[in-house]
């Protein structure tokens, strides 16, 4: 392993002047730099940071260094977000889920198996401008959406597609200051930088994840289809949220995981479910159009349709036919 520095500090304002790479739960971070795909030459210990509760009125924030264990056993979680609570549930072993934490989660990196192995040269997003060699390679588990000629690895987190589909947004503190992002856009696209994964700057550290107040009662729920029912990450998965009023949608929130280069907004799959009374029908109607843009690689065509019918599944869960 490549020698680094190691500090652990209690103060957010002396982390964040650490300059250094920031140690959570150290579930994915250790993995990588015992493997050389990660090299910090500074180490930050955060975890005895001040960034653990889960407090709320309405909405919920919830502390970036709460572990997963703790906010999918949450009853404000449970009983509000249970699309949070199965996220996390489905999200590796629970001897992970003791000590990996939610801020960690969304930082994860993905689980494409050439970027995690350095004996691989092709590899845009560990070494820019070295190709990628998922493209032409084994690719049943990546991309079909938001990919592009450089990269086509997923991102890997259940909880930033439960979290997506709630509306959440991520709050930051930095060198200069705090400030709040959405999620939808937290996590990039790869374009042609691969390499930039996300929206933090330089030295910033994220401090909470905060879900707003819904007008309305949400059914909400998660479905992960995988190889394993264990420590397997998604082949596909729908997050889904609806707000039924009267015998009628008022709001639908449908995102994918699994299948995209980020957590994979469904804009046309909400748009046929909002105004429209449940039905079966409504249901296969809305799914239809899930996958509406897929460019399947060699390998992971079946993803497609997989993804339309756990879409329809989870809604059809969900809404059922009242
Ligand atoms: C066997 C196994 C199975 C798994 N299965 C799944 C799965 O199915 N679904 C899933 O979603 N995940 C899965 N995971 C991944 C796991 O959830 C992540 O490893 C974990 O959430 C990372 O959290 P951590 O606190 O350990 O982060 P760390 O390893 O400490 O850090 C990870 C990255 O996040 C950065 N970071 C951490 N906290 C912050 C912060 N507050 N602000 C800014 N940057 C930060 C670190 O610098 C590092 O780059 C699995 C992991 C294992 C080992």
């Amino acid at each position: 392993m490549h020698p680094f520095a190691y500090t652990r500090t209690r103060d957010t304002r002396e982390a964040l002047g650490a300059g250094g790479r920031y140690l959570a739960g150290g579930t994915d971070l250790v993995t990588l730099m015992r493997a050389g795909v990660e090299h910090p030459d500074t180490v930050v210990d955060i975890a005895g940071l001040p960034l653990r509760g889960i407090t709320g009125h309405g909405g919920l924030r919830i502390g970036a260094l709460v572990t997963m264990a703790e906010a999918a056993a949450h009853p404000g979680i449970r009983d509000g977000y249970p699309v949070i609570a199965q996220a996390l549930e489905s999200g590796g072993p629970p001897q992970i889920r003791n000590v990996a934490t939610v801020g960690g989660n969304l930082m994860q990196r993905t689980r494409c198996a050439y970027f995690r192995d350095v004996t691989v040269g092709e590899c845009n997003k560990r070494a820019p401008g070295s190709g990628c060699a998922a493209v032409h390679g084994r690719n049943r588990g990546h991309a079909i959406l938001g990919t592009s000629a450089s990269c086509v690895a997923t991102h890997p987190s259940d909880l930033a597609v439960a979290l997506t589909a709630l509306d959440a947004s991520v709050h930051l503190d930095g060198p200069d200051g705090a400030r709040t992002v959405p999620i939808d856009g937290f996590l990039l696209r790869p374009g042609s930088t691969p390499d930039r994964e996300h929206a933090l700057r330089p030295g910033e550290l994220i401090t909470a994840v905060e879900i707003p107040a819904h007008p309305g009662p949400l059914r909400s729920g998660y479905l992960k289809v995988r190889d394993r029912q264990s420590a397997a990450f998604a082949l596909v998965s729908a997050a889904v949220a609806l707000h039924i009023q009267g015998g009628v949608i008022r709001t639908a929130k449908v995102v994918a995981g699994g299948v995209g280069t980020v957590p994979w907004r469904l804009p046309e799959v909400e748009r046929r479910l909002v105004g429209e009374r449940p039905s079966p029908g409504l249901w296969a109607r809305a799914a239809e159009v899930a996958a509406e843009g897929a460019r399947p690689l060699r390998h992971n065509a079946f993803k497609a349709e997989l993804l339309k019918r756990s879409v329809e599944r989870q809604l059809r869960a969900l809404g059922g036919t009242e």
